[in-house]
């Protein structure tokens, strides 16, 4: 696990057949409430949950697991990390807390021919992911977490409830899937996704300041080039209509 900046630490994905998403944890440690970012691929809990412990990090600081988007290799191991952290709370976007909690799984697994590879793969049986999502986010909000002041961006396109985590003072954009380092973007042909709302969402993103791109996958940024969100949408526009 990786210090990106003062409260906020990376623990980067170990992809296998299926990529496993970055982890972030964000706060100030001394306030003791600790958020927790995407846990990451089905079996990589105790991986992840070392690697917090090793930087130092209390587990029972984590206060709440917070969902980029509900992709498998995003929610995967939620139900192992919460093992480890039964207190803390789960937040996620209404339209992927929703579907969720009433066992649609569709989002989780994007799409059928995905579903039946990973039940056999992973031994996941339908519902394994069922469960109440404390805070629906809506977008917008501004969350006071850990000492620190994370705006909640709803970008669909990539996932119906995909949102974006922004901190204007540290310049910090934790966009999920939606945008990568090196112009890449998600995948916009799953369940729920939709090219024209994707190319709207990094419309959205490239207003923001960001010096420090902390994806879902792939290398993370500091030092962003100016404009970056901005080219990387102006490249991607012809195809997502
Ligand atoms: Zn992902
Ligand atoms: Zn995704």
């Amino acid at each position: 696990m990786e210090k990106v900046a003062h409260g906020i630490w990376f623990i980067p994905g170990q992809d296998e057949f299926i990529p496993d998403s970055h982890t972030y944890v964000l706060g100030e440690p001394s306030t003791q409430d600790l958020s927790l970012i995407d846990p990451g691929l089905t079996g990589k809990a105790s991986y992840k949950i070392q690697a917090i412990q090793k930087m130092g990090v209390e587990l029972e600081a984590i206060k709440r697991v917070i969902l980029t988007h509900t992709h498998l290799d995003h929610i995967g191991c939620l139900p192992e990390i919460l093992e480890h952290l039964p207190w803390a709370e789960l937040w996620a976007h209404e339209a992927e807390a929703t579907p969720l909690e009433q066992g649609d799984e569709r989002t989780v697994y994007g799409m059928e021919m995905f579903r039946s590879m990973c039940e056999m793969q992973y031994g996941l049986k339908p519902g394994a992911f069922a469960r109440t999502v404390d805070r629906h986010l809506e977008g917008d909000e501004v969350l006071n977490i850990g000492g620190m002041k994370w705006q909640v961006i709803h970008i669909p396109g990539h996932s119906m409830g995909g949102i974006a985590l922004y901190d204007d003072s540290r310049k910090t954009l934790i966009p999920g899937d939606v945008v990568y380092a090196d112009y890449a973007i998600g995948r916009f042909d799953l369940h729920g996704a939709d090219p024209s709302e994707l190319n709207r969402s990094l419309t959205r993103l490239a207003e923001l300041e960001v010096d420090i791109l902390l994806p879902g996958h792939n290398r993370i940024v500091k030092g962003l080039a100016p404009g970056y969100i901005r080219e990387t949408a102006k490249q991607w526009e012809p195809y997502l209509v």
